[in-house]
């Protein structure tokens, strides 16, 4: 037997079936026009940024990474809700403004910004997240170009990193931002050539659960912060402070302490550097707001055994949920939370593999997961599916097509 992750608050049976937004999941599905689905609750995201506006210093902006989940209702929805947008393309800079988002809040970082994709970014106002001296230089004849005065700020590579992170993206040779000793030169060629100077972006990491971790991050941060202002010798318009907000996803998983992390950071903000008092501050959460409040529906279509295993065999998979099935930045696979939605309070009764449709023996949703009997027909639920779900997964591959998807 292998543990399944722990599913997240919100989700209660109706009538032994698992419901969101008072229907049960068999009739969203029918309503969507059938399986895989992923479904996401409205009122399950709100409750988060809530939790967020009442545990943060009011000072702290809240922005939405979009890459996370760029689902236009999604998008439509965090819009109301948060302070601004973060991307990572032109395609996400479409969608931020299809959904009908302020280019004014939206700020653009990732490495390999293309030609075009600058072009677009300054026609538009965004703030461009400058990740090195070349894209620097190219922003600045792209505008000149244009007759536009580009609104530019850099990311800084910081020589520290988001301790107990998932994915590292700070600390040392990294394809992302510019190493910190070389940001404040670099600011002041800016700031001279009347570019509009927007401030900086330190992102360190993703998925910490621990919220010393955190909170030991973001002093580190505001100090670094402080200290390139005064080498830059201009006022720090914005601190994009990162993230790095976790979700439980596997077994043995707390869940992050945000108190304890907006109490740190509220003490902090009171005794700011002069340096930074007037300095607009913003966090960048992606999964924190949006990943427990989806889930993914896929039916059974075959009951088998093999070896004296069990699978549960559905019409989902890897192509749709990479990230539970083990591939997506993980070295050792772990289950995910899971369930049979629908005999969702009835009793586990026997081990079962559930497995994806895919012909690949990467297909895996839960291994080993003790679970109460399913059939053929019956609805699998795998949770922590509102973020890199959809917006992450290689759904073309064999020829499979992308899932539904239902903002309720
Ligand atoms: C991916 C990313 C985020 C969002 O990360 P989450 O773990 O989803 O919160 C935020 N900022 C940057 C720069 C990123 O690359």
């Amino acid at each position: 037997m292998k543990p399944l992750g722990p599913i997240p608050a919100g989700f209660e049976p109706i009538d032994g079936e698992l419901s969101i937004g008072g229907r049960t999941v068999g009739a969203w599905v029918e309503e969507a026009g059938g399986t895989p689905l992923f479904l996401y609750s409205h009122d399950l995201i709100r409750r988060r940024v809530d939790l967020l506006r009442r545990t943060m210093p009011d000072r702290l902006r809240i922005h939405y990474a979009i890459k996370a989940n760029s689902y236009r209702p999604i998008l439509e929805l965090m819009r109301a809700l948060v302070d601004g947008f973060d991307i990572a393309s032109a395609g996400e800079l479409r969608m931020a403004l299809e959904a009908g988002q302020n280019p004014a809040l939206i700020s653009f970082a990732g490495p390999g910004k293309r030609d075009e994709e600058l072009e677009l970014a300054i026609r538009h106002g965004v703030t461009l997240n400058l990740e090195s001296e070349g894209e620097a230089h190219r922003a600045l004849d792209i505008a000149e170009k244009l007759g536009a005065t580009p609104r530019l700020a850099i990311r800084v590579n910081p020589s520290f990193e988001l301790r107990g992170s998932g994915m590292k993206m700070g600390g040392g040779a990294k394809p992302f931002g510019i190493d910190q000793d070389r940001v404040a030169q670099l600011a002041r060629s800016l700031i001279a050539t009347g570019a509009e100077w927007r401030g900086l972006h330190i992102f360190t990491g993703s998925q910490a659960l621990d919220a010393s971790a955190i909170i030991e991050t973001q002093a580190n941060v505001l100090g670094l912060a402080a200290r390139l202002t005064g080498e830059i010798g201009s006022p720090l318009p914005h601190l994009n402070m990162g993230g790095g907000f976790g979700i439980p996803y596997f077994h043995g998983d707390q869940p992050l302490d945000v108190d304890v992390v907006g109490g740190a950071l509220a003490a902090r903000i009171a005794s700011l550097p002069a340096e930074l008092s007037n300095t607009e501050l913003a966090i960048e959460l992606g999964r924190y707001l949006v990943g427990e409040a989806g889930v993914y529906l896929a039916r059974i279509v075959d009951r088998k055994e093999s070896h004296g295993q069990v699978f549960l065999v559905t019409d989902g998979g890897l192509h749709h949920q990479l990230a539970a099935s083990g591939n997506f930045g993980t070295v050792v696979r772990r289950n995910y939370p899971a369930a049979i939605a629908t005999r969702f309070d009835a009793e586990p009764v026997e081990e079962a593999n559930i497995v994806g449709c895919l012909c690949t023996p990467l297909d895996r949703l839960a291994d080993q997961a003790l679970v109460p009997r399913a059939e053929v027909g019956d609805l699998v639920a795998i949770f922590c599916a509102g973020a890199y779900g959809a917006s992450a997964s290689p759904f073309t591959f064999l020829g499979q097509g992308p899932a539904h998807e239902k903002l309720v």
